[in-house]
């Protein structure tokens, strides 16, 4: 959300058809119909509470309505050309640029000259495998299967309420859980299985979400039912010369967290800038690898807390006895319900994982001789250390009055300025303005802010992540804009 507010389009991202007043608890049950077992209360997004630390809340948005919000935002710019129907053959990098090899719908080739590519082509990238690189991980952790179906009657005629997500549990413990898409009709059955189970679960969608059901009241027609391979795989390398990797084609991991293309958007977001630098002739060689230095292990990450979640759904086995309709069935049925909310709990509990990153031992940070905090993906703490996402505050007064810190970020460097006694900044505005380096200063006086940021000069990189901080300038500023800019 934060990465599309610096885009303008977080605003319609919150406007989406989601139901605003649907609640998004977590429901766990033996079936709609069945016994219900626990709950994880959560408001509806209307009711979602701002957080202190982001000028954003956590948003709800199927990629059925995102796709066509980016796809909106994307022909907007210009520069870009959308091509649908148009499959990656081929590509050759010449050192200097890119020849790449497409083919349209009807067969015919073109090539298409490139400084760069980016292959964001998903898990079984092309890109990828013609690099030759491998992944590293685990390939196969289930088949699932995703039964897309809607029922109006599903958002009201039961009494389970509200949820985000239903997770039936049978004797043998969690078997799928059924996603809102929308709120109002639109729903996802998962079923796990395996690459023996799946098809059959496939060509049986119906009873499956009959039996999530467990009640033939509530009509509901299939949409679709397709098999997907849960993994948590990371690619050896992002890219080699003048081919990257971003998205599912960097990494793969089990969607419990919901993380997968939150971090495909941190990847675009930190390698855009770059590769924009670099163009416009300021950024140096190191900029572009520290793209991979600064996101795989973020990747790796981000893939072991989803797998993470997922063994934590697994986790609760002894479930025999759920079933049954007396008082020892009441029993399993609290024990089960009360150790499946708190076994999964941690998976919805994440300000950690998505504001908390940072990026360790990059070659175009320059440290400020800190020790990091401990990296928890449940608790963030906001910190301006060299790598960390620069902490959000609400700016009040002057012209930037009601703006939050991060929407200062995003267009070039920024060289904030803070507290009363801030010092002067003219020499490394004077060597920026030199190599034609984008910078700005940005002077803010709130006390909370100067505390918030430790010390009075930080420097903000075009992602919003500091990329230094100090008391006083460098006595080189030259040397500074040397590393931040992957000259050195
Ligand atoms: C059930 C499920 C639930 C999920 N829930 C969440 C969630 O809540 N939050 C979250 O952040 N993530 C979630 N994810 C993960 C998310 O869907 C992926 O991480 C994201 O879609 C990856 O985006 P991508 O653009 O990298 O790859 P993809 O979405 O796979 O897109 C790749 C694109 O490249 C195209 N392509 C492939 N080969 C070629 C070629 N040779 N030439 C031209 N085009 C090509 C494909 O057609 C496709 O359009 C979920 C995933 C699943 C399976």
């Amino acid at each position: 959300m934060e990465i599309f507010r610096r885009l303008g389009i977080s605003g319609h991202v919150r406007d989406t058809t989601f139901r605003r007043d649907y609640g998004l608890s977590m429901v766990y049950c033996t079936t709609i119909a069945g016994h219900f077992l626990g709950r994880i209360p959560y408001p509806s997004l209307q009711d979602e509470q701002p957080i202190e630390e982001s000028p954003e809340t956590k948003w709800r948005c199927s990629q059925i309505f995102l796709n066509p919000m980016l796809e909106e935002r994307v022909k907007a710019e210009p520069l870009i050309d959308i091509r649908y129907l148009t499959t990656l053959e081929s590509f050759e990098d010449l050192g200097t640029h890119v020849d790449v090899t497409v083919s349209v719908e009807d067969g015919t080739r073109e090539t298409v000259r490139t400084q760069f590519l980016i292959g964001c082509d998903g898990a079984g990238s092309r890109v990828r495998r013609q690099l030759g690189i491998g992944m590293t991980g685990r390939d196969q952790i289930d088949q699932s299967v995703a039964i897309f179906f809607k029922s109006a009657a599903l958002a009201r005629d039961h009494e389970k309420g509200d949820a985000d997500r239903y997770y039936f549990i049978d004797e043998n413990g969690w078997w799928g859980n059924i996603s809102a898409m929308d709120g109002y009709e639109l729903w996802r059955l998962t079923v796990p299985g395996t690459a023996e189970t799946a098809p059959d679960i496939v060509a049986n969608a119906r009873s499956w979400v009959r039996r999530a059901l467990g009640t033939d009241d509530l009509p509901f027609e299939i949409i679709s039912s397709l098999p997907w391979r849960r993994t948590e795989l990371t690619a050896d390398s992002f890219g080699r010369g003048r081919v990257f990797l971003a998205g599912d084609s960097a990494h793969t991991m089990s969607p419990t967290g919901g993380l997968g293309m939150n971090t495909g958007m941190g990847d675009v977001n930190n390698l855009g800038w770059k590769l924009a630098a670099v163009l416009k002739g300021w950024g140096g060689p190191a900029l572009l690898n520290s793209y991979e230095v600064e996101r795989r292990p973020i990747a790796v990450r981000n893939s072991g807390a989803s797998t993470h979640n997922y063994n934590q759904l697994k986790s609760v086995l002894d479930c025999s006895g759920i079933l049954d309709e007396t008082p020892e069935g009441d029993a399993v049925r609290a024990r089960v319900g009360s150790a499946i909310v708190s076994a999964t709990e941690t998976e919805w509990e994440t300000k950690g994982i998505h504001l908390g990153y940072r990026y360790e031992g990059s070659p175009i940070l320059s440290p400020d001789g800190t020790e990091p905090d401990s990296d928890d993906f449940r608790w963030y703490k906001p910190s301006a250390r060299p790598g960390h996402r620069a902490p959000h505050a609400w700016i009040s007064g002057g012209p930037r009055d009601g703006l939050s810190t991060l929407d200062l970020f995003g267009d070039g460097f920024v060289l904030l300025k803070l507290g009363e006694t801030a010092p002067d900044d003219e020499p490394l505005a004077k060597a920026a303005r030199r190599r034609n380096l984008p910078y700005r200063t940005v002077a803010l006086t709130d006390p909370h802010i100067a505390a918030l940021y430790e010390l009075p000069l930080v420097l903000v990189r075009p992602d919003g992540h500091v990329a230094w901080r100090g008391h006083a300038l460098p006595e080189t500023p030259d040397k500074l804009l040397d590393i931040v800019s992957g000259g050195a």
